[in-house]
């Protein structure tokens, strides 16, 4: 009966693509603490958007690291939080694995000594993103992201960020625009506030943005993403004119709940 549906209605069917898993539904509800300030058409839409997310993308282990369903139904949500007011999820199209360490990972960095001799640096990270499609998260620095005692320091966003800016394979700063003068208006504001994070930082002061995005502009814009989501009305009080590009990318003004 199936198969003869299925022929005369052209394509199998699909599994629902707004099902969500209950337990992770409820996993979603407990541990991230933004859903309760979501409205309920909201909850829905990130329910079944990180629903999808954990159909579709692998999540991995690292040192020896076991990743629960409770686990990857939290990433997930709080990755689709970024695409909340987007028109579909295809920012995270390249994005394929999502690998979990423990706790903060090293890489080996090669480098080049003034006599061009070659060596290897260990950087530390809780967080990474690559263009070919992995992000990898370290757990100790999630539960950190979502402790509600804090709010300003999310991984998960700032990984993610990176994520929609690689979505077209280019990890500069600056993700996929419609439009020639959105990117030129995109340009323009980060390349400003930017300069304006590193002259700040230069003299102590501090601004709703971590120092860190004061390192390059492919770090500043995961961010700001950061401060936008997670600190809203002082990074518009801070820039307004930066709190309008990302509100504009993002199709959402987290201000709404913060
Ligand atoms: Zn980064």
């Amino acid at each position: 009966m199936n198969w003869i549906r299925a022929t005369l209605g052209g394509a199998p069917r699909q599994p629902d693509s707004t099902s969500i898993d209950p337990a992770a539904a409820k996993a979603i509800a407990a541990n991230l603490p933004v859903f309760s300030r979501l409205d309920a058409d909201r909850q829905t839409r990130l329910l079944s958007s990180a629903g999808r997310f954990m159909r579709t993308k692998e999540f991995v282990g690292r040192d020896g690291m076991q990743v629960t369903d409770e686990m990857r139904a939290v990433v997930s949500a709080a990755a689709c939080m970024l695409l909340l007011g987007m028109p579909d999820d295809s920012g995270y199209r390249r994005v394929s694995t999502v690998a979990i360490h423990r706790g903060s990972f090293s890489e080996a960095v090669e480098t080049y000594g003034p006599e061009g001799e070659r060596y290897v640096v260990h950087n530390w990270a809780a967080g990474k993103a690559w263009s070919l499609g992995f992000v990898e998260l370290a757990w100790d620095s999630v539960l950190y992201s979502i402790n509600p005692r804090q709010r300003g320091f999310n991984v998960i966003y700032h990984e993610f960020a990176h994520a929609l800016d690689a979505a077209d394979g280019d990890m500069g700063g600056m993700p996929p625009l419609p439009s020639w003068s959105r990117e030129r208006a995109w340009r323009e504001t980060m390349q400003r506030s930017f300069d304006r994070l590193a002259n700040e930082t230069s003299i102590g002061r501090r601004t709703p943005l971590s120092a860190y995005g004061a390192t390059s502009l492919v770090e500043f814009f995961p961010v700001a993403t950061e401060a936008f989501f997670e600190r809203p009305t002082p990074l518009a009080g801070w820039d307004a004119g930066l709190f309008e590009i990302l509100r504009e990318y993002y199709g959402q003004d987290p201000r709404e709940y913060e």
